[in-house]
């Protein structure tokens, strides 16, 4: 053992450096560990779109986490509220209630505080116009329960927390993974074995909080826990999270969580590359499936577009999408709707066709003309007249056919249609470790493992089955912060 640390935070994401921001505040010696070298560091959390899901009671709380909002600017804004009990609500509707109810109470009643404590620490919040708010009838709404980003998006959020993090002299190494938590006999950590270019090397410290990612870049964990095909999936962020964390504090008797079969995944290019690419980020997504159809090579639809909004559908369409032949699918556009799409919609590196005919869209696709065609005129002929509306829920529906499309639903029937080539990205696993509420790491014999800490996609309990968009961060954010706050406390506490 050479070097001595308080805490040592595996990893550099999100999670990890809201961690070691927080260690550093109660007065630790911390170090960050990071696998990746400098140029490709930063996690998952570098890819993201930057949006955070987080209680709020309306305008004045928006108001305290964005600078410069104008009095002109707030009096054509709906953000609405979104209260901590709808906060839960919404994570135990989407994971059928399974989600571990003391965590997600954590979640949820610090999310409000944690998005303060990150600006006073230095990162710049802006409202999420681009992606989560329509204008309808002067007034800008947002949907979905997303209101707010990091400036720059994910890119702009890891490179403020760098920043933030190299001014309050934390060390940081890079190109140097985690391989074996190392304990005392009286099994409390006593460090951590790192594996850099110059070899094998142990560092000492009293606690370790692992915030290292899930195992969706593994090939082979995804094809053992997911299920046959998941080695296929295209990886939407970094090639890095291998499950690295989660194995080594198997290795040492931690507790297993959540939904080992069962990941985030959604609609990406079909042609994008098997992992991220930083330039592009989030951009390969395709997610305003919602004002369209979907359909697969055959020309058959296999989901309700229009089942609710996007954040609450889009993280488990990708799952569908794989079990599609090919692992293909085709979202499809008339002139009514082109206007609405997202900006990821119009990047040069998009799979796509425009046609004047559905025939044409067909044969420009790969997709089976006689499918398409019979399939669009099925569907045109079930559209249900009412008012199309895109800020709510307008229960404008198709009757008569399966699946159903339950809002937004208009005919596709207006010249040139578009459509666009997906198939299944994976964005993060959601089974893990099992922590309690302080963020400490629980063994197999339902105690915590002294000094071990866990906190981000690395843990497992709260996410099942589906998802709410932006709550990846915020938990990350949340958690990290209580597991380095609380693995400061307990180092200095030993010294
Ligand atoms: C394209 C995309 C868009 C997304 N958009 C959003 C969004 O807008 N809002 C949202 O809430 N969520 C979003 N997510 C999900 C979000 O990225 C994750 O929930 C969150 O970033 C996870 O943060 P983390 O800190 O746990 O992990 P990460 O940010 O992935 O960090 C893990 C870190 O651990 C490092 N590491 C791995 N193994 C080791 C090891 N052995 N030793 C040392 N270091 C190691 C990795 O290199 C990495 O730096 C998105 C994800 C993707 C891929």
């Amino acid at each position: 053992m050479n070097e001595i640390y308080d805490v040592v935070v595996v990893g550099a994401g999100n999670s990890a450096l809201c961690a070691a921001l927080a260690a550093k505040e109660a007065g630790a010696k911390t170090l960050v560990l990071e696998k990746a070298p400098e140029h490709l560091s930063g996690g998952n959390s570098y890819f993201t779109g930057g949006l955070f899901r987080f209680a709020y009671t309306g305008i004045e709380d928006i108001d305290k986490l964005i600078d410069g909002l104008s009095e002109t600017e707030k009096s054509k804004l709906d953000v609405g509220s979104y209260s901590e009990s709808e906060f839960y609500s919404d994570v135990m509707r989407v994971t059928e209630g399974l989600s571990d109810s003391d965590l997600l109470q954590t979640l949820t009643s610090n999310s409000f505080n944690t998005m303060e404590w990150m600006k006073k620490q230095g990162v710049p919040w802006i409202l999420a116009y681009g992606r989560q708010s329509y204008e309808h009838e002067g007034i800008r709404r947002f949907v979905g329960g997303l209101i707010v980003e990091a400036v720059g998006g994910g890119k702009g959020l890891s490179d403020s927390l760098f920043e933030i993090v190299k001014k309050s002299e934390i060390d940081i190494k890079y190109q140097s993974s985690a391989t074996e938590i190392l304990q005392s006999d009286n099994g409390e950590i006593s460090g951590i074995r790192i594996k850099s270019p110059q070899g094998y090397q142990n560092i000492s410290c009293h606690s370790v909080v692992l915030a290292c990612g899930g195992f969706e870049a593994n090939p082979e964990m995804r094809t053992r826990y997911l299920g046959p095909g998941w080695e296929l999936a295209k990886v939407r962020g970094t090639q890095f999270n291998t499950g690295d964390g989660i194995n080594m504090a198997l290795d040492i008797g931690a507790q297993s969580a959540g939904h080992w079969s069962g990941c985030h995944s959604v609609a990406w290019d079909l042609n994008s590359p098997s992992y991220g690419d930083r330039n592009i980020a989030d951009l390969f997504q395709k997610h305003s499936y919602i004002f369209g159809v979907i359909v697969n090579v055959n020309g058959d639809r296999f989901v309700d577009e229009g089942a609710d909004f996007r954040n609450y559908t889009y993280a488990k369409y990708g799952r569908e999408i794989l079990n599609q032949p090919q692992r293909a699918a085709f979202q499809i556009f008339d002139q009514k709707t082109t206007h609405l799409l997202r900006d990821e919609y119009f990047i040069n590196q998009v799979t796509k066709f425009e046609a004047d005919s559905i025939n044409e869209l067909a044969l420009g696709l790969d997709i089976d003309p006689e499918g398409l065609k019979t399939t669009i005129n099925e569907f045109n002929n079930s559209v249900q007249d009412g008012e199309f509306n895109p800020t709510i829920l307008d229960q404008k529906h198709t009757e008569g056919i399966t699946p159903p499309k339950s809002n937004w639903a208009q005919k596709i029937d207006q010249p040139p249609y578009t459509g666009y080539a997906v198939t299944c990205g994976i964005t993060f696993t959601f089974g893990g470790l099992k922590i309690n509420s302080d963020s400490q790491v629980i063994d197999n014999a339902d105690l915590p493992i002294v000094g071990l800490y866990a906190s981000g996609e690395i843990v497992g309990g709260i996410f099942y089955n589906n998802y709410p968009g932006g709550s990846g961060l915020m938990n990350g954010a949340v958690f990290g912060k209580i597991s380095g706050d609380n693995a400061a406390k307990f180092a200095l506490n030993k010294k």
